[in-house]
């Protein structure tokens, strides 16, 4: 099961003192959707993993509350002038943390499949809330993301077929099928080194052929 830890630490950006939860221990038995989602059995962790000042709104993943990111005076600066306060009374919908998450990534430069994996937690997240069409923007945002991160190179090659295959999903989820088999087709003609076993080849032709949500 999944188990939590809570620990009182103050933001870094506006020094508030703020309750984060630190996740102790995770499993995935509950298997793994084919977008590379996992599925624990308890509690998500996708929920507990990040945290954001109710004061500032500055957002990350919990550990950077109790361990900050070295930001200078001017990041921080900017990201307090970029961000909308979150208010005590702010929604609390986990898709929206990670987008702040996103949005301050831009500002600190984050990479573009940093960014495009922040985008698709919350499109994770918005499926879990309901939330269609604030899911298919995220996968929108996920998709641009990771396209630009091949597009300049930033990809490691052993995870190139991965990423190729994963955009391909990524456009069959939000039921652009032209683009998804465009992609599928990408990755199936990728050479062994950048990732593409025999099962990925097969799970890729399946995914373009017959497909299913999760593995
Ligand atoms: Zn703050």
């Amino acid at each position: 099961m999944t188990t939590v830890s809570e620990q009182t630490t103050h933001c870094p950006i506006c020094a508030r003192e703020l309750t984060v939860r630190h996740i102790m221990s995770t499993n995935n038995f509950g298997g793994q959707d084919s977008d590379f989602r996992s599925r624990p059995i308890g509690y998500d962790p996708l929920h507990l993993a990040v945290s954001r000042c109710p004061d500032c709104g500055y957002a990350d993943y919990s550990p950077y509350f109790s361990e900050p990111r070295p930001l200078s005076d001017a990041l921080k600066a900017r990201i307090r002038a970029e961000l909308k306060p979150a208010g005590e009374h702010a929604d609390h919908k986990i898709s929206h943390i990670y987008a702040a998450i996103a949005q301050i990534g831009k500002i600190r430069e984050a990479s573009d499949e940093e960014l495009a994996n922040l985008y698709l937690s919350a499109a994770w997240c918005c499926a879990d809330e309901d939330d269609v069409f604030g899911e298919i923007a995220y996968r929108k945002q996920a998709i641009r993301h990771f396209e630009s991160a091949l597009a300049n190179g930033t990809i490691r090659t052993g995870n190139l077929a991965v990423i190729h295959y994963l955009i391909g999903e990524l456009y069959r989820r939000i039921g652009d099928v032209e683009n998804a088999h465009t992609w599928f087709n990408r990755a199936l003609a990728m050479q062994p080194e950048t990732g593409a076993t025999p099962q990925f080849i097969e799970m890729t032709k399946r995914q373009r052929d017959n497909p299913s949500d999760s593995f």
